[in-house]
């Protein structure tokens, strides 16, 4: 128990008076803000680090998935996710791959930072950068009237019709005391890397390194998990995600400030060990991500949660309003290894040292689904009248949690839940009253593919 001490209260000055405030600036809250002011709404969003762009650009996980569908044939999503592309595209800062299980698009992470920059400007969405959403004011009908944040300029509050929550760890819906949940064993978080140099060491960097950074004659060597790399564009650099803190909840202050530093430990031991490879002296460590990449905290408990069955039977639904392709991918929470689970029932485990473990999790069926879509009712957190969640801290039940965290997936709950809080704005409606046809419909309008 912590000792408490008593704040006097306080007069806490408005900074703005708006439609729609989004809360977490990642591209799923840029793409929220983005779909929201350019249908009309005045938009604040409010981002705790310097820069929007969240997990991708933070953390510098710069790869996003396929637009296609399993069978390579049907496009599944276009929409915000492929105007950036395009944009990014036009700079020369992507190598698309082409459609693939996992990883079609690699980017720079900081010229995606400048894009969204951009997107929002042209937008005239009012941005909060280096500032931290800390509490909210309800109304007496629990009705969010303001959030509060803390900035350079001390604590001030912002004003709004309609709020997002878009932290990634449901700050907003848990600050508001509605229930949320956190799963047994939390996937774990990673400390990704820039790394120079391992391309001359050999042409398949991933298994070189797999070989190496968990073999347990290096005293440093890290715990057993899974690493990937993705070659970054037109660099002699890889970027690497191969760390693992295990057992760390980074929505509790403390452990995440313990898994920030054991995650860049684990870092340098991967460099470390590296350089003792033969040749190995010019590899270098050239970047590391300015923060933990956070896979799993806390869930919003909301009006419907997705479940495995939903996404690897390929259940569709009336208010769907994202399609996804990507497997059920779990990053097991303390073993070596990880397991994902295909739609057209196969099972593949890789461990850490690259070993690979086939198998099915049903037979083969007729009609194989080769996409899955979630519902607009998982957006929305049970007994609220004018919040939304998107992102990884929907509610999503493990195994469907595995598939739809993937950014493409993140990035269209934004575009919806942006295009669902303009909607409700402007009929005068409770978040859970809108019509579901007209947000398909008025999505469609905007770009995005609804199957
Ligand atoms: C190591 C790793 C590898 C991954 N690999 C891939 C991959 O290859 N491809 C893929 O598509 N997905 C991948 N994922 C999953 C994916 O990156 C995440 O699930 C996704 O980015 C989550 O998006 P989000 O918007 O919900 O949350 P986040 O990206 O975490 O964004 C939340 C944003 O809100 C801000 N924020 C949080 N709290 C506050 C607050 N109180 N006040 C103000 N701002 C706040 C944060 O600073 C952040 O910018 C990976 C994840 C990890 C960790």
């Amino acid at each position: 128990m912590y000792e408490i001490i008593h704040e006097p209260p306080r007069q806490t000055p408005v900074a703005y008076d708006c439609d729609v405030c989004v809360v977490g600036g990642s591209c799923t809250g840029v793409f929220a803000a983005l779909s929201a002011a350019r249908l009309g709404a005045r938009v604040a969003i409010i981002e705790n680090m310097g820069f929007f762009g969240g997990t991708a650009t933070a953390s510098k996980v710069c790869v996003w998935h396929t637009n296609m569908d399993t069978a390579y044939e049907t496009q599944i999503f276009a929409g915000l996710t492929m105007e950036l592309i395009e944009r990014l595209k036009s700079r020369d800062c992507v190598i698309d791959k082409g459609p693939n299980p996992y990883a079609q698009f690699v980017f720079l992470p900081d010229e995606m930072s400048i894009e969204l920059d951009q997107m929002l400007v042209e937008a005239g969405v009012r941005p909060f950068l280096h500032t931290r959403f800390v509490g909210c004011v309800k109304s007496d009908e629990g009705q969010v009237e303001a959030v509060l944040i803390e900035d350079k300029s001390g604590r001030r509050a912002i004003k709004a019709s309609v709020f997002i929550d878009a932290t990634g760890d449901a700050d907003l819906v848990y600050q508001m005391g509605l229930p949320t949940r956190k799963a047994d064993q939390l996937q774990p978080p990673t400390t990704c890397a820039l790394i120079q140099g391992v391309k001359t060491l050999t042409d398949d960097t991933q298994q070189f390194m797999r070989e190496h950074v968990f073999d347990p004659k290096y005293p440093n060597a890290l715990p057993k998990g899974h690493l990937w790399t993705a070659s970054i564009p037109g660099e002699d650099i890889i970027m690497v995600a191969g760390t693992r803190v295990y057992g760390a909840d980074c929505s509790d202050a403390d452990e995440l400030t313990q898994a920030e530093i054991e995650g860049r430990r684990q870092v340098r031991a991967i460099v470390d060990i590296l350089r003792q490879q033969p040749g190995g002296e010019a590899v270098k460590l050239h970047g590391i991500a300015s923060r933990i990449g956070i896979r799993e905290t806390r869930h919003a408990i909301c009006e419907y949660q997705l479940t495995e069955q939903d996404v690897l039977y390929g259940e569709t639904f009336d208010d769907a309003i994202m399609n996804g392709s990507y497997s059920v991918d779990i990053h097991l929470p303390n073993e070596d290894g990880m397991v994902f689970r295909f739609l057209n029932g196969e099972q593949k485990t890789v461990m850490a040292n690259g070993e690979r473990i086939f198998g099915r999790w049903r037979e083969a069926i007729d009609n194989m689904p080769t996409y899955y879509q979630m519902p607009y009712r998982t957006l929305i957190p049970k007994g609220t009248k004018n919040v939304l969640v998107a992102g990884r801290c929907v509610d999503a039940d493990p195994g469907a949690f595995g598939a739809i965290r993937v950014m493409v997936n993140a990035n269209q709950m934004g575009q919806a839940v942006g295009t669902a809080a303009y909607l409700a704005l402007n009929a005068d409606q409770r978040v859970n009253e809108i019509d579901t046809n007209k947000l398909r419909n008025t999505l469609s309008g905007s770009g995005a593919l609804m199957l």
